[in-house]
C-alpha cells in the first residue's frame, strides 16, 4: 500500500526543487514526509490520505479566523466574479488603506504589495532613500523575508558585519548590514554612539516569531525608539507576523511604541497574497510617484486578494476577538507545559496574543543563543508523536505556532491530552 503523501512528494521532487515551494514545508529539520493538504476548514486540515489534523500553523499566520471562513470565501467569490485584476486603481484599495490606517495608529499612509518580503525590502529602500544613509541594523534570529541585504547571518559581537546566510548574496550587498543581538540594549547604545549618523534604519520583529517565539523586553524597544529619534534613524517594525495577531493594533499597540514605518503581511491578506508597508506621511511622500524612491507591482492591491484581506480585518474587530484569542492560546501553552511537567520532561512555553512558542529548555528563551541551545532532537520526537496523533505543529523547533478563533475549548483540551501522551512516551 503506498501512502499518497509519499507518492505526491516523490512526484513533486521531479519538477520542483526539494518538492516544495517554500523550504520549511519540506520537513527537512524534523525528518519524514511532508503532508500534502487537500482541504481545510476552521481549525482543521486534511492531507492526501484524508487524515485530519488540528492545525497550529494557520498558513503561517494568515488563518486567524480559522480556515475557509464563509464570509471571507464569499467576499473572494464575489470579487472574482467582478474580474480578477485590472492594473488600475479600485475603491477596495482605498477601503483597505483606510482600515489599516485606522487600526495601526503609527500608519498615516500605506502602500499595498503582495508579500512580506516585498514589504520589508521596500521599507528598507524607503529608509535609505529618505535618510540618504546606507547602513542598516538588524538583529540575529529575526527574519524579514528573503531580500539580499536582509539575508544576513548572525554576526555576533559589536560592529561585526554579518556573513550572508544564503549562497548567491554577494558580500558587497550586505556590507552595510550590521547584525546585533536581540534584547541587548547596551550593544545597541554602543553601536549608535560609534556610527549612529550612518544608520538609515533599525529593522526589528517587535515580537520575534522566526526563531521560535521570543518576546522583546519593553526596555529594548524603548531604547531603540529613543536612539532612532536622537540620530534621525528610521525605526521599522516588521509586523508581518505580529500585526493584527498579538493585538488588533499589533505589537506597537501592545508595547505602546510608535515606529516610523511598519511592514505588514500574513493576516492582512486573510490567506491571499496581500502585504503592506506604511508609516509617517512625510516619509511615505518619498515613494514614487510623489518622490524618488521607486517601487511598483503588477498585482499590488489585487481586488480578489484585497477582498479577502478587508473582510478578515473587519471580522477581527469584533469586540473581545483578541482577548479571547489570547486566552485560548494561553490555555493551550499552560496546558502543554503542565503535561510536560507531569511527565518530567524539560520544557517551557510562552504566548503573546494568538502566537505561541514551545521550547525544550527549562526557561523561556530571551535571545537567539538561548533559543539555539534548546533540545531540537526532543522537539523532533514531540513533533512526530503529535503529527501521528493528528496535531500539526510547525515542522521546525525554530518556528512559532498560531492559534485561530476556531480553536475552541474542546480542541485545546484534545491537543493537551495528546501532548500529555506524547510527553509520557518521551519520558520512558
Ligand atoms: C513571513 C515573514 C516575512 C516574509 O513574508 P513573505 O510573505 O513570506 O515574503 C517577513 N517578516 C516576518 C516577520 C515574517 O514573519
Amino acid at each position: 500500500m503506498t501512502n499518497k503523501n509519499e507518492s505526491l512528494f516523490l512526484r513533486a521532487q521531479i519538477t520542483t526543487p526539494g518538492g516544495v515551494n517554500s523550504p520549511v514545508r519540506a520537513f527537512r529539520s524534523v525528518g519524514g514526509t511532508p503532508r500534502f493538504i487537500q482541504r481545510a476548514e476552521g481549525p482543521y486540515f486534511w492531507d492526501a490520505e484524508d487524515q485530519r489534523y488540528i492545525d497550529y500553523i494557520g498558513s503561517w499566520g494568515p488563518a486567524i479566523l480559522g480556515h475557509a471562513h464563509p464570509l471571507v470565501v464569499k467576499a473572494v467569490q464575489d470579487a472574482a466574479a467582478r474580474g480578477l485584476g485590472f492594473g488600475a486603481p479600485t475603491e477596495g484599495e482605498i477601503d483597505m488603506a483606510e482600515e489599516i490606517c485606522k487600526l495601526v495608529p503609527s500608519i498615516e499612509q500605506v502602500r499595498l504589495v503582495s508579500s512580506g518580503t516585498e514589504a520589508t525590502m521596500s521599507a528598507l529602500r524607503l529608509a535609505r532613500g529618505a535618510t540618504g544613509r546606507d547602513k542598516i541594523i538588524k538583529f540575529e534570529g529575526c527574519y524579514h523575508g528573503h531580500a539580499d541585504s536582509l539575508l544576513v547571518k548572525a554576526g555576533s559581537g559589536l560592529l561585526t558585519f554579518g556573513n550572508p546566510t544564503s549562497a548567491g548574496v554577494p558580500e558587497d550587498f550586505i556590507q552595510h548590514t550590521l547584525v546585533l543581538d536581540y534584547n541587548n540594549c547596551q550593544q545597541l547604545e554602543d553601536t549608535f554612539k560609534a556610527r549612529g549618523k550612518d544608520i538609515a534604519c533599525v529593522i526589528v520583529e517587535p515580537v520575534a516569531g522566526n526563531m521560535n517565539l521570543i518576546q522583546a523586553t519593553p526596555e529594548f524597544l524603548q531604547t531603540m525608539r529613543r536612539l532612532c529619534t536622537q540620530y534621525g534613524t528610521v525605526l521599522i517594525f516588521d509586523e508581518v507576523m505580529s500585526g493584527f495577531r498579538v493585538a488588533l493594533g499589533g505589537a506597537q499597540a501592545l508595547y505602546n511604541i510608535r515606529p516610523d514605518i511598519t511592514a505588514l503581511g500574513k493576516v492582512i491578506g486573510g490567506g491571499l497574497p496581500v502585504a503592506a508597508f506604511g508609516g509617517r506621511a512625510d516619509l511615505m511622500a518619498h515613494m514614487a510617484p510623489l518622490g524618488k524612491v521607486y517601487q511598483a507591482g503588477t498585482l499590488s492591491g489585487n481586488p480578489v486578494a484585497v477582498a479577502a484581506g478587508l473582510t478578515t480585518l473587519k471580522l477581527i474587530q469584533e469586540p473581545g476577538f483578541h482577548t479571547r484569542l489570547s486566552s485560548q492560546t494561553n490555555k493551550l501553552v499552560k496546558g502543554i507545559a503542565a503535561a510536560a511537567s507531569k511527565a518530567g520532561v524539560t520544557f517551557s512555553a510562552d504566548s503573546v496574543g494568538g502566537m505561541f512558542g514551545l521550547y525544550f529548555s527549562s526557561e523561556v528563551p530571551t535571545s537567539y543563543t538561548q533559543m539555539m541551545a534548546s533540545d531540537t532532537a526532543k522537539f523532533n520526537q514531540f513533533f512526530h508523536l503529535m503529527l501521528d496523533a493528528g496535531v500539526y505543529l510547525a515542522p521546525s523547533a525554530f518556528e512559532a505556532g498560531f492559534v485561530s478563533a476556531q480553536h475552541d475549548d474542546q480542541i485545546i483540551a484534545a491537543t493537551i491530552a495528546e501532548a500529555e501522551k506524547a510527553f509520557f512516551k518521551m519520558a520512558v
